[in-house]
């Protein structure tokens, strides 16, 4: 969002956001601006002073018949004019339009006449219009203090168009020309072709004319996502929207975004859409004569608002049915993820953890035991001659061999331990708080499982396997990291292995590091 500011001790504007450079340079040496005339340039004088007066409204007014003629016609149309008694002079009508109308009525007449009508100009006009309209009655309802003030920005808001149209006129006429696109559609075009929408163009016009600073702050505001929370902006940027919706050839589906910002929005359960339509119009000839234009189609907006909630209806189920389907995929998704990651920790032979999971879990594990004084054991076992059982019953018979060891292990372990297959016929263990002792009772269970148990059968005939078994606790030696551990449980594998297999070892038992013990 832009901020207007006006400058200290001159009420000079000066818009402090930056247009890009090349527009500012191209609005600034256009003829073909859009200027206001002597009497709107007073009437801005006058609205920029502390304490503007309808009598000093009126005088600037009076200078000229044309605008003062039409000021008081519409001061006495049906819209203003809730009495009978008609105004005949022009500070009578300003007093009864009040003066952010005046204004309105003023700066739009100025300009419509120093550029004539055309259909260009008409269509975005009347969703001028029509917008003003709608913006002050929302603002009766949300924010009744802004009526008027309100209904001249929303009357103002696309006056950037005039701009861009007069210094581009041929991208202007190619973008505007098109009705199809919608006004959303059309601040997204305006970006990429100039660097910044109508809404940034108008409030720098409207700056450089010398506009109230909130008033340049609000044309700015127009656009953007709606703002619940400052009833004053969502009324402008609820207006257009509706204008859109009484001028398109759709007019419920336009309505579509309105409904549903009105069911959304808090505040707006005030205010009857209906009511809001059947007011708006009845309001358009009375402007729309003041301007000299023509009045759009009357809508039936009963039926129109019925088809825009049922339009409404339809896009919410659609929508839920998305994003079920979008929930659904994100489930499987997830659960794909799962699978890949439990993959990546498995050892696909046994179904215990793999080797860098291990190593990882060893690490982590490594890291809290020293942060809180806890201690843990490693356990590394090696079948025995298991190369002699592959060249005795072949590989396929190995392999369920170590699919078996695996199940036996992963059946011995208590929650918390984590068991998973080093490599080839090499398994480790980790037990989380568990010392030597508690360690070689485990591993003891091992050694006694694999003698009840065979590990497969060649027909009838028990295969069984020993085991080669080293453990490491990290009360034991002075471990640097978690591969120092598993290397001690390794060597005291290898103890074993070299002293005849089928035994348990312990590194550092009986006194110095590194020396290993039998104690089967
Ligand atoms: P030691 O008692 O000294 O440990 O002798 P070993 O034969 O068990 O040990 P060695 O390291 O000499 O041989 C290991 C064998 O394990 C050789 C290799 O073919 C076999 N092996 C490794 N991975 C697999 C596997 O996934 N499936 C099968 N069937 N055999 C495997
Ligand atoms: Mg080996
Ligand atoms: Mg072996």
């Amino acid at each position: 969002m832009q901020a207007i500011q006006e400058r200290d001790n001159s009420k000079e504007l000066v818009l402090k956001t930056e247009l890009p450079s090349f527009l500012v340079a191209d609005l600034l040496k256009c003829p073909d601006l859009p200027t206001l005339p002597a009497v709107a340039v007073n009437v801005l004088k006058m609205a920029r002073t502390e304490h503007p007066s309808v009598s000093d409204y009126a005088n600037a007014i009076e200078r000229d018949p044309a605008l003062t003629m039409r000021i008081i016609t519409l001061a006495n149309s049906a819209f203003f004019s809730r009495s009978h008694i008609k105004v005949h002079a022009c500070h009578e009508a300003t007093a009864r339009l009040g003066l952010d109308t005046t204004l309105a009525v003023v700066m739009s007449f100025s300009l419509l006449q120093n550029r004539g009508i055309d259909v260009h100009y008409q269509r975005v006009w009347m969703r001028s219009i029509i917008a003003s309209l709608a913006a002050r009655h929302l603002a009766i309802h949300l924010c009744p203090d802004m009526a008027g003030p309100l209904f001249t920005a929303a009357l103002l808001q696309d006056i950037g168009i005039m701009a861009l149209r007069g210094i581009y006129p041929k991208e202007s006429n190619d973008l505007y020309a098109e009705a199809v696109l919608s006004h959303r559609q059309l601040s997204v075009s305006e970006q990429r072709l100039f660097g910044c929408d109508h809404s940034q163009v108008g409030a720098w016009l409207a700056a450089k004319w010398g506009v109230p600073a909130p008033l340049a702050q609000r044309i700015c505001d127009s656009h953007g996502d709606y703002d619940i929370t400052a009833p004053d902006r969502l009324c402008i940027q609820l207006s257009g929207p509706i204008a859109d919706g009484l001028l398109s050839s759709h007019p419920a589906k336009s309505l579509v975004a309105v409904v549903r910002e009105f069911e959304t929005y808090q505040g707006a359960h005030v205010i009857s859409l209906r009511h809001l339509l059947e007011n708006i119009q009845e309001q358009i000839p009375a402007l729309t004569d003041m301007l000299q234009m023509t009045a759009p189609p009357l809508q039936d907006n009963e039926s129109l608002l019925a088809e825009a909630q049922q339009l409404l209806f339809q896009q919410n189920l659609q929508l839920k049915a998305r994003l079920d389907t979008h929930q659904a995929e994100i489930a499987s998704l997830r659960q794909r993820q799962d699978e890949l990651e439990e993959r990546s920790r498995t050892d696909m032979l046994t179904g215990l953890a793999n080797r860098s999971w291990l190593e990882d879990q060893m690490h982590k594990r490594f890291i809290l035991c020293q942060q809180q004084s806890r201690t843990m054991s490693a356990v590394f076992i090696d079948l025995d001659h298991f190369k002699k059982l592959n060249d005795q019953y072949g590989h396929q018979m190995g392999d369920r061999v170590l699919q078996k060891f695996g199940k036996t292990l992963q059946a011995l372990i208590r929650d918390g331990d984590l068991a998973g297959r080093w490599g080839g016929e090499e398994f480790l263990v980790i037990l989380p708080d568990e010392d030597a002792q508690a360690a070689q009772v485990f591993a003891k269970r091992i050694a006694e499982r694999l003698e009840k148990t065979p590990m497969a059968y060649d027909g009838q005939h028990p295969i069984h396997v020993s085991v080669s078994i080293g453990i490491a606790c990290l009360d034991d030696g002075g471990f640097g990291d978690a591969g120092e551990l598993i290397d001690a449980a390794d060597k005291s594998m290898y103890f074993i292995k070299r002293t005849g297999r089928g035994g348990i070892a312990v590194y550092g038992e009986r006194g110095a590091p590194g020396a290993t013990t039998s104690i089967d």
